[in-house]
């Protein structure tokens, strides 16, 4: 189906259908298709756009889009759902962060373009169904070098895209939350804010390997915010979050190693550090201190790398801000 045809509102009310959108003509001949599943409620109500695997090499995600459309019922649903399992199918495929084809990252070349390279015609075509909906879950995880706390991120504005952005993140009921004022370019979420759609993406640890208790969380998640959304009966079911942060959610701005070596942290995720508190060294073959990683602001540590060997520019820790009272 070409995306000139994709019309989930074609799916007859009450319907559950797997629709697939052409994106992009490969090199083999073969064609670039995106897997998309559409719920239709019986009801009308607003649309809800859930995105896996923007990143390649993120796996709960995926998993958790496909078991929340299985599961959904589409007699108790009011409005529609729409999931993309798998958003960045060249980068899944290569178990990659970033798509072989063009050696971008998916997620920092939002608007795209519907004539340009592949990833950049997943990202226009990605950001015309972003167009369609109320409420954009963007599911990730920390990828394969590096690990971050379960968490939704929100965007954290005195607006109304702000004040519904937070709502859906504590809805959605991950451990931490995490609100930023503001967004850098080139990101689904950046896309979402242009349009004043909101907005709220997940991290959690990663590794490369699929974290099925996560992924169970990120389906109760997607539930609840599709109850807060009133689109399935009930309120939503969780714990209020251990940590409310906030800040920059720009893992570039992350503190880089400018040595190579073994990289040991000294911290853990969700530790509270002092400026000045030492994150980790670089050590050489024979253990000797090649650098000190320290912290360059109070705060709780949110990202760290967990492959340990490094070169210099790796992205090593990086420290944010905390809410005192939510
Ligand atoms: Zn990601």
């Amino acid at each position: 189906m070409q995306f000139n045809e994709f019309r989930p509102e074609a799916v007859p009310p009450g319907a559950k259908e797997t629709l697939y959108l052409d994106v992009a003509p490969l090199p083999d001949g073969e064609m670039l298709r995106l897997a998309v599943l559409v719920a239709r409620g019986q009801a009308e109500g607003p649309t809800l756009l859930v995105l896996g695997g923007v990143h390649g090499d993120e796996y709960e995600g995926p998993h958790a889009v496909r078991t929340v459309f299985r599961e959904l019922a589409a007699d108790q649903l009011r409005g529609t759902f729409i999931g993309v399992p798998v958003t960045n199918v060249p980068a899944f495929e290569a178990g990659t962060r970033g798509s072989p084809l063009d050696g971008l990252n998916l997620a920092r070349v939002f608007p795209g373009s519907r004539t340009g390279t592949p990833t950049e015609r997943i990202a226009y075509q990605v950001g015309c169904l972003i167009g369609r909906c109320d409420q954009l879950i963007d599911l990730h995880s920390s990828g394969t070098h590096a690990a971050m706390p379960t968490l939704a991120g929100y965007y954290s504005n005195d607006s109304e895209v702000g004040r519904r952005s937070r709502a859906a993140a504590f809805a959605f009921g991950a451990p931490v939350v995490w609100g930023h004022p503001t967004v850098a370019p080139g990101r689904t979420v950046s896309e979402a804010t242009e349009r004043r759609i909101p907005w709220l993406y997940t991290e959690c640890p990663g590794g490369g390997w699929l974290h099925q208790d996560t992924a169970a969380l990120y389906g109760r998640g997607v539930t609840n915010v599709m109850r807060q959304l009133g689109m399935l009966p009930g309120d939503p079911e969780h714990e209020p979050p251990h940590y409310h942060l906030y800040g920059s959610g720009r893992i570039e701005d992350a503190l880089a190693v400018r040595s190579s070596g073994f990289l040991l942290p000294a911290v853990r995720l969700l530790d509270r550090v002092r400026r000045g508190d030492l994150l980790g060294q670089v050590l050489g073959l024979a253990g000797e201190v090649h650098e000190e990683l320290r912290a360059n602001a109070a705060g709780v540590l949110i990202f760290m790398r967990t492959t340990p060997s490094v070169s210099p520019g790796d992205l090593a820790f990086m420290v944010t801000g905390e809410v005192v009272s939510t």
